[in-house]
């Protein structure tokens, strides 16, 4: 087709941008596709959700025997049941014994799973399937290895034709030379600046620095990408929490597991490896003056720290086999479980500790005043699965020492500040976007009932878990 629809198209988007201020906090529901109707099991304009409890996310403790309204996709009315009016031709649903909670806004997830040594496949049909099975509505795609892969997929399920969380799309790594073959290395601070230019007018919402970044390289990437809006996180090696955070980075993933600070005489602007890195952690504890210190620095640059403990609960010994591998092509689930067999034979595992380690570490920071935020990392040796691990990552909080409501805020209000979304989701708020996870139990008392989901709301449409599951399995790997 010739070209010619891009101006007409650009004076839409004009228009359109006018309209979104007038209108309510919740986004226009699309037209959904045929791609995505066979997922959708309840989609009428208003729906009531009655006798359930309510978990907001906010961390307030649960409300009991309430009625949830729904209208054109957003919470219109709540309060208990018999003193909300449910307007005439609502789809009724008696929700009692069940629970609501936020719909999930995970902040470390990836389209992409390793599919063989070194190699990373691209999952973009299966994986936002299981994650929105999984209760996620909202997730961040930390790192992208596809180039226009996120981005196309983020745009698709946002105009109705894909199924799958609303997804803040992450352009490829900004990183310097590296073994990985899909990834640019970046040649100086003017490059980094172009690229993250580049990639934003492509269309990607948020930016991932990795292991080899330079510090000029990754002030010039920080600046670009704040001086349009945009937001940049870490996987740092290079470059130490403490100099990101002086440079005015916005997050650091994988909790302090890759933290570089307490190596000593660290060379600048050098990863001097992850095993080094983690050996000098291990040196360290959550009440030692030096991590003090550097979470004051982190919390006083307002500098949010993702806990990403699933990817890390796979390389470490004594864990239980993680859930959801039946979803995996066989050659792969086997794949991972030799991976698995190999880890609880390793008496040496420095995961033995420094898992334990970082999550008083995490817990640490949230004391301290940070904002941690939560994701799962579908990556290392597998078995990290989408969905099911993001239900994981929450009991896993919990195992820190969070209280269910800590934990479940730190997977949904606390995602949804970060990307500067939470007018609009997040919590269980009236006005706001109508994404909520019904769970069968109480996840408030016993957090495992986090994984008995029966159906997921994404801007009031309610998807099946089971068909979402069902249509891909036995073949996440393949596409
Ligand atoms: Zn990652």
């Amino acid at each position: 087709m010739p070209n010619f629809t891009r101006f007409p198209m650009r004076a839409a988007l004009g228009a359109a941008c006018g309209v979104l201020l007038a209108a309510t906090a919740a986004a226009q529901r699309p037209t959904l596709g045929p791609a995505v109707r066979p997922f959708v099991v309840v989609d009428t304009s208003v729906v009531a959700l009655t006798h359930v409890r309510v978990i907001d996310g906010t961390g307030a403790p649960p409300a009991d025997d309430q009625t949830v309204v729904i209208e054109n996709g957003a919470i219109a009315t709540m309060g208990p049941t018999g003193d909300v009016a449910i307007p005439a031709g609502a789809r009724i649903m008696d929700l009692g014994g069940q629970s609501v909670i936020p719909g999930l806004v995970m902040m470390h997830e990836h389209l992409f799973y390793p599919t063989g040594p070194g190699v990373y496949g691209n999952e973009y049909a299966s994986f936002p399937r299981l994650y929105l099975a999984g209760g996620v509505t909202t997730m961040r795609t930390t790192g992208d290895v596809g180039g226009y892969g996120d981005l196309r997929t983020a745009a698709a399920i946002d105009s109705g034709r894909e199924v799958g969380p609303w997804i803040d799309a992450t352009g490829p790594y900004v990183q310097g030379p590296s073994p990985f073959a899909q990834m640019y290395a970046l040649k100086d601070s003017a490059d980094a600046r172009r690229f993250v230019n580049f990639w934003a007018d492509a269309g990607a919402t948020s930016f991932k620095a990795y292991m080899n970044v330079t510090r000029a390289e990754l002030a010039a990437a920080i600046d670009a990408a704040h001086k349009r809006g945009l937001k940049i996180t870490g996987h740092l090696c290079s470059v130490t929490y403490r100099e990101a955070a002086d440079l005015g980075i916005d997050d650091l993933e994988h909790g302090f597991f890759v933290s570089t600070d307490f190596v000593p005489d660290k060379e600048p602007d050098v990863c001097p490896g992850q095993a080094q890195g983690m050996q000098a952690l291990a040196q360290v504890d959550s009440s030692a003056p030096a991590f003090r210190s550097l979470v004051q620095d982190l919390v006083a640059h307002h500098v949010a720290v993702t806990s990403t403990l699933t990817v890390f609960e796979t390389f470490t010994p004594g864990q239980p086999v993680p859930k959801g591998l039946d979803v995996l092509d066989p050659i792969l689930k086997e794949q991972f479980m030799r991976n698995y067999e190999r880890t609880q034979r390793n008496a040496n595992s420095p995961y033995r500790h420094l898992f334990a380690d970082d999550r008083a570490m995490e817990l640490a920071f949230v004391h301290a005043g940070g904002l941690l935020l939560a994701g799962t990392d579908p990556t290392g040796g597998g078995g990290v699965i989408p969905g099911f691990a993001d239900q994981r990552q929450v009991e896993l909080l919990v195992g820190s020492g969070f209280t269910p409501l800590e934990a479940i805020k730190i997977c949904t209000l606390n995602g949804a500040t970060y990307l500067g979304r939470a007018d609009r989701i997040g919590s269980i708020e009236v006005g706001k976007q109508a994404d909520l996870v019904v769970i069968d139990g109480n996840p408030a008392e016993n957090i495992d009932d986090i994984e008995k989901v029966t159906l997921v709301f994404k801007q009031g449409v309610g998807y099946d878990p089971r068909l979402l599951i069902d249509s891909v399995k036995g073949r996440v790997g393949l596409y």
